[in-house]
């Protein structure tokens, strides 16, 4: 077999940090057992067990996972693996928080069941580990009692980033909190967008299975004529007008609320044949004006910004070494790949965040450099030291030189 080896489960993370160029991917999708689901609401299953599965065993229990992210495909060893966050983070942290045990196979074949107490140091390089520890076999995550299948949805016009954050500070009584933003708008709309929050309830009729395949899908990859800054500004605009501008109440589907993406198969062909890349950070909240900066360069350039994400992460610690969330400011942002200029203006958003002690997401990048990488990770170092000798990924070398 080739190596150096990396796992990988849905292949679900944007960028390189689930490639092994040259070296060969261990699949860990035939991993894909339940072990146990105790009445206090722990759960133990395979690594290669999807949220998506779990999300049906357990919900028509009255329980859910603790922290889901913007899509339902991805593995519990990609979860740990990337230390996931979800619309809840200000209230529940990482994914990573709430995994108790979790049992790892090292490439000498020694297998190693890892706690906060027992291997802490390997514990906590596993979560936010980026498949580099070893291949995670199976994990015990602790789940929550929820009141019903669905979501109590309220949605929020908001005219800037000023009306967000004076939103945002009312984060602390709702369950889940995100926001949707205009990444185009410039001047006084700048950062205008439309807030989220919800709260789980009742659901009218019952629970409907997520792990089924969506009934629309792309069927090929978009003319790249299609997305442009005209075509997405009227979407947003569009978007924005079908939020109603008065606080609105209503009930909607899990699925719906959690997972609007996977509605459509292949979403991803849209952006056309040179594909897209997505831009995560995180700011601290004293330096909220670099969110503002991030847009404005995003806005005033000629790059094609797509839907961009806005939230508030909690103050609740990251139990990874190399966890990306912290406290502050997240934003996300799609933009189409247009080659030389869009990675230039990455680059400088990368400035902009090294300036104010912020992060990129390593699960959504594939060009950082290695400098960077440093910076927005010090603890990388003590990281290296617990890593599997023979393990390694496309994103490690660039970013290590190793
Ligand atoms: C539409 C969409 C929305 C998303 N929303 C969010 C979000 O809200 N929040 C968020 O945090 N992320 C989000 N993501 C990113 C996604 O949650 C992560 O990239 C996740 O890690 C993907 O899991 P996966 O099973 O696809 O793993 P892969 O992408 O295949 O691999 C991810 C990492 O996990 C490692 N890995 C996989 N299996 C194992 C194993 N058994 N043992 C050890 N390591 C393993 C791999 O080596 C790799 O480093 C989103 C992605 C998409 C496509």
């Amino acid at each position: 077999m080739p190596e150096p080896l990396l796992p990988s489960g849905c292949g679900r993370s944007y960028g390189d940090s689930g490639l092994n160029a040259d070296g060969a991917l261990i699949d860990a999708t035939g991993l894909d057992r339940f072990i146990e689901l105790g009445d206090d609401g722990l759960l133990r299953c395979e690594a290669g067990v999807t949220l998506a599965e779990i999300l049906d065993l357990v919900v028509p229990r009255g329980w859910c996972l603790p922290v889901v992210p913007g899509t339902r495909w991805v593995t519990v060893g990609g979860a740990i693996a990337n230390d996931i966050h979800g619309k809840n983070h200000h209230h529940l942290g990482t994914f990573g928080t709430h995994v108790t045990r979790l049992e790892l196979v090292r490439s000498s074949g020694e297998r190693m069941v890892c706690t906060a107490e027992a291997n802490p140091e390997l514990f906590a390089a596993t979560i936010g580990g980026l498949g580099l520890t070893g291949l995670i076999l199976w994990a015990e995550i602790r789940l929550q009692r929820v009141a019903g299948p669905g979501i109590e949805e309220e949605r929020i016009r908001f005219e800037g980033l000023d009306q967000f954050l004076a939103i945002a500070a009312e984060d602390a009584q709702h369950e889940y909190t995100v926001a949707w933003v205009d990444c185009l708008r410039r001047g006084r709309r700048l950062g205008r967008g439309v807030y989220f929050r919800g709260a789980h309830g009742a659901r009218p009729s019952g629970w409907r299975p997520l792990a089924v395949e969506p009934r629309v899908r792309v069927p090929c990859d978009a003319p790249s004529a299609l997305l442009n800054r005209l075509t997405i500004s009227a979407f947003n605009a569009l978007n924005y007008g079908r939020a109603p501008r008065k606080r609105s109440l209503r009930a909607v589907e899990f699925g719906s609320f959690f997972f609007p993406l996977d509605a459509i198969g292949d979403w991803n062909r849209l952006y056309g044949r040179r594909g897209f890349v997505q831009y995560q950070c995180v700011v601290p909240e004293a330096a909220r004006e670099a969110i503002r900066e991030i847009l404005e360069r995003v806005s005033g350039s000629r790059e094609v910004a797509g839907l961009g994400v806005l939230k508030r992460f909690g103050d609740r610690r990251s139990p990874g070494v190399l966890s990306f969330p912290r406290p502050g400011l997240t934003l996300a942002v799609d933009l189409a790949l247009r080659g030389r200029a869009t990675l230039g203006l990455l680059e400088e958003l990368d400035g902009v965040v090294r300036q104010v002690g912020g992060a990129v997401y390593p699960a959504k990048d594939a060009r950082m450099s290695g400098e960077s990488f440093r910076a927005f990770f010090p603890a990388w170092a003590t990281f290296a030291r617990q890593m599997d000798p023979r393990f390694s990924s496309s994103f490690w070398r660039r970013v290590s030189g190793s």
